[in-house]
């Protein structure tokens, strides 16, 4: 999203020396842009709340005048002897929040530190007080945006690969169509108007929405035009139909829960990013993970485990993924077990019932090193800082996620990663955008420019005359598009 469009400087939380200290360095801050609601993508940053435009919601854009707008656990001892917390980021003490509460209780009950990927999915998902689980993080009154919130057109493109997709799967007349993460249903809303004049396709259409936030759960319902089937005899298992498809819509925590035995497409937009990781750092004896630990002033900290934790498998696994020579430039590595895992869920299920997967996120092709962040109202702000009220996101290990697919399955090719603007130019977004340009107001069209050059662009917005604080940045290149697809499909487009 372009929450995480934001561009990040490296950091270098530890440096390995006597004393180990906690220096964080608040990543390279670029304008939020205007969007269709407007704010920042995880990756774009204001310097300011001043810099974030008013919420300006542009009503989706149709293209046909007659139809009306629709808008592991591990107890680990540790020598805390030496490890120093530099003052500047004490803070004078305020009530504990609920979130902050159990993490000190977890770290309390374990003797302990918890690790950065425990700390992260707390953070997260925790199911009371998890920073997705109660409100709308999305947009200008939220924390950061996303692509689908940017333009119409992202929900739009997707829905043309996964049209594409279906007509290399033969057409079939059931399709599982998942999406991972949905936020606020947008894009999965924008994939179904832009695909509803395609009756055998959406026809085909069971909607699966695997999401972890009751809160968003609503938004979707409310936003996919969701009603519930009439339970006139009683049924207990009544269905969900979205009225912007005549599809039905069910709900999942993981995507373990969706029916399997049907062929589906699968799509993940800034999902895994939001996937917990663990942190390892070189130190004189080897790599260390990096774990959150209470300081003598209950602040959280950062320390590094002085012997191996149950994590170092993975890292390990990682590592024998990685060229000699890619990993002798690392002193510090993030390995995603989640993210491993869930990819080969999803190999094994388009092994077993066909189809593909379409992974979308802000990452890089090779191992991550540091690149944990904390987003709150769209400023970066030090991630152990009030946990539960800031984004947490990492940058997406696509080399990991074709190892991990590979690994589990031959009956599937891995495609990517390109980058987003090879991705939705081929599948013609330039096109889409002159089609919507010849029948919208003059703030639609400023819109659509400004969210095209947000989803391909590089940098910013050469025609841009607003103010300057405002330019659109392009992202076009900092998020990365990759498929996964059962080998029967041959290769998906536009790969
Ligand atoms: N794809 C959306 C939202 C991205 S934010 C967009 O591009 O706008 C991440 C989304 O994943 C949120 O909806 C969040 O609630 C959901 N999520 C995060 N971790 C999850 C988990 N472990 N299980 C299910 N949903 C999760």
């Amino acid at each position: 999203m372009l929450r995480r469009l934001f561009l990040r400087a490296p950091t270098s939380y530890l440096q390995a020396s006597h004393a180990y200290y906690f220096a964080p360095q608040l990543p390279t801050r670029v304008p939020p842009p205007a969007a269709r609601s407007l704010s920042i993508t995880r990756f774009l940053c204001s310097s300011s709340s001043s810099q974030v435009p008013n919420s300006t919601s542009i009503e989706h854009v149709e293209d046909d005048v007659n139809l009306s707008a629709s808008p592991p656990a591990a107890t680990i001892s540790i020598d805390r002897s030496g490890l120093y917390n530099s003052p500047e980021h004490s803070h004078e003490p305020s009530p504990d929040s609920e979130l902050i509460k159990h993490l000190k209780s977890i770290i309390k009950f374990r003797g302990g530190p918890i690790s950065v990927a425990e700390y992260m999915e707390e953070v997260l998902t925790n199911p009371k007080a998890g920073f997705y689980i109660n409100r709308d993080v999305f947009g200008a009154e939220g924390d950061f945006i996303t692509s689908p919130e940017v333009s119409q057109m992202f929900g739009e493109m997707i829905g043309i690969w996964a049209m594409c997709l279906w007509e290399q799967m033969g057409q079939p007349n059931k399709v599982n169509l998942v999406e991972l993460g949905p936020g606020r249903g947008t894009l999965m809303a924008d994939l179904l108007r832009g695909a509803s004049k395609f009756k055998h396709f959406v026809q085909s259409l069971n909607i699966h929405m695997v999401e972890c936030s009751p809160t968003l759960q609503k938004l979707q319902y409310s936003n996919l035009k969701c009603e519930d089937e009439n339970n006139t005899d009683g049924m207990v298992d009544k269905k969900t139909f979205s009225l912007l498809a005549g599809a039905p819509v069910t709900w999942h925590a993981a995507l373990e829960q969706v029916p399997s035995g049907v062929p589906t497409i699968i799509i993940a937009h800034e999902f895994y990013d939001a996937l917990p990781v663990h942190q390892f750092q070189k130190a004189s004896h080897g790599w260390c993970e990096k774990m959150v630990d209470l300081a003598e002033d209950s602040t959280f900290r950062f320390v590094l485990s002085p012997q191996p934790t149950p994590a170092t498998l993975y890292l390990m696994k990682r590592c024998q993924w990685a060229a000699t020579e890619e990993l002798a430039k690392l002193d510090q590595i993030e390995v995603c077990p989640k993210s491993m895992e869930l990819t080969q869920t999803i190999a094994k299920r388009i092994s077993s019932d066909g189809g593909g997967a379409l992974i979308i996120d802000y990452g890089l092709n090779a191992v991550i090193s540091d690149s944990l962040q904390a987003i709150r109202k769209h400023k970066f702000v030090n991630v152990l800082d009030d946990p539960g009220s800031a984004d947490l996101s990492t940058y997406v290990d696509f080399a990991s996620i074709r190892r991990s697919a590979e690994e589990v399955s031959g009956d599937v090719s891995v495609h990517g990663p390109i980058t987003q603007s090879q991705f939705l130019g081929a599948l013609g977004i330039n096109f889409r955008l002159e089609a919507l340009l010849q029948n919208c107001t003059d703030e639609q069209a400023e819109s659509l420019r400004t969210g095209y050059w947000r989803l391909v662009g590089e940098g910013e917005a050469p025609f841009w005359e607003g103010p300057e604080e405002q330019v659109p940045i392009g992202m076009g290149t900092r998020y990365l598009a990759m498929a996964i697809v059962n080998k029967r499909q041959g290769v998906p487009v536009p790969f």
